[in-house]
């Protein structure tokens, strides 16, 4: 999960990087009145979760308050790169003597971490990279101190006094469950000081369940998407107007191309609700699925496989049951595996009014596509 500066800038702080005074706000009022409380310049900077946001005018300095106020103004619902802007980090402004570029991220192919610095930061490092490679340090890294900090800077034309800094860096990282650390520009300032003016961090979800009580994140993402994670589903949501709930991510990969050949908007979601496919998780993926509006119809494709069809059955007509009028969109049921010929007249034999039972994959699709067209 990748992070906003502002919550970077927090991580920061909590293990001692130095950052700028600074204070997110939603509002030009805001950013007037956090540029009084900071005093002297600031700058006015947008929250979106990509690179590039200087280029694109989404960083202004701001000399006084009410410049703070016109440059939250330009920026707030600026679109960055199909980001739209809805918060800005107001911070004071440095005196920058250099500029450089650091990070630590996960070297997957390697097998290792790996720390990249360079002495030509603020601008693109991909560009750096790509053209002048030889100016960008890579080192693999396995643990961290002092002098192995200041070695990096050296190598890379940092100054030594980074190293400081470059160890609480990897704090960050380790302490955080980071996969990646970046910090572009890292600064020196005319009176000498190292200080972070920007971070990029990525978490990794994997490592989530020892940060409960990390704020991140939960407030951007998805409503719906928030529901299925509390319910233990693995979802997300996408464009279409056909529901999928499927049984393991590979077959749920597939419904979305078979849902996507078919024509039409294509697929609303990807819902895997596992092995299981208890009464219980049906109708819990049911219910998130059709909490999304743009839902006009839903393609349930099973396999069973320990769970065998006549249980998936009970478990479709169990789910519809629990959830008596929230269920307003006609579901067409694929299945196939383990005592398909069961599970198939169990269903034929409820005769519910919103199912479709369709043998294969292709014509399920096909039938969800047409029912959702017509219900829109
Ligand atoms: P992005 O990388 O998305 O363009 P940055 O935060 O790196 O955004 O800002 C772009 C440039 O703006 C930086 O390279 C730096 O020169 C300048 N800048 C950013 N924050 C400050 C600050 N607090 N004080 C002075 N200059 C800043
Ligand atoms: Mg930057």
């Amino acid at each position: 999960m990748d992070l906003f500066e502002h919550e970077a800038r927090d991580l920061f702080a909590r293990h001692g990087v130095p950052v700028p005074p600074g204070e997110v706000t939603t509002t030009a009022a805001g950013a007037h009145a956090a540029a009084v409380d900071i005093g002297g310049p600031v700058v006015v900077k947008a929250q979106v979760k990509t690179g590039g946001r200087g280029k694109a005018g989404g960083v202004k300095l701001a000399a006084t308050p009410a410049e703070a106020r016109a440059a939250a103004e330009a920026i707030l619902g600026m679109d960055i790169k199909g980001h739209t802007v809805h918060k800005v980090l107001v911070t004071a402004a440095s005196k920058i003597a250099d500029e450089y570029y650091f990070s630590f991220l996960l070297d997957r192919a390697n097998r290792t971490w790996l720390a990249m610095a360079s002495a030509e930061g603020g601008m693109d490092i991909e560009e750096v990279a790509a053209t002048r490679p030889e100016a960008l340090v890579r080192q693999p890294i396995r643990d961290m101190d002092l002098g192995r900090a200041a070695d990096i800077a050296v190598a890379a034309g940092l100054p030594a006094e980074a190293a400081d800094v470059i160890v609480k860096l990897w704090d960050v990282f380790v302490a955080e469950d980071c996969t990646l650390v970046e910090v572009n520009p890292l600064v020196r300032t005319e009176s000498g000081e190292i200080i972070a003016l920007d971070g990029k961090v990525t978490l990794d979800g994997n490592a989530s369940f020892r940060h409960a009580n990390r704020p991140f994140g939960a407030a951007a993402a998805d409503p719906l998407e928030r529901a299925a994670h509390d319910k233990g589903l693995n979802y997300v949501k996408l464009t279409g107007d056909v529901g999928v709930i499927g049984n393991g991510a590979g077959l749920v990969m597939s419904t979305l191309d078979v849902v996507a050949q078919a024509g039409g908007p294509g697929p609303a979601n990807f819902l895997d609700i596992g092995g299981g496919a208890s009464a219980q998780v049906m109708a819990d993926g049911l219910e998130i699925v059709l909490g999304d509006p743009g839902v006009k119809s839903v393609f349930v494709n099973v396999f069973g496989g320990i769970t065998a069809c006549d249980a998936v059955a009970d478990g479709i007509l169990r789910a519809l049951g629990m959830l008596g009028d929230r269920a307003t969109k006609p579901l067409v049921v694929r299945l196939d595996g383990n005592n398909v010929k069961r599970g198939r007249q169990i269903l034929v034999e409820a005769g519910h009014p919103l199912v479709t039972m369709v043998e294969t994959m292709d014509d399920a699709a096909r039938t969800a596509a047409r029912l959702a067209a017509q219900g829109a």
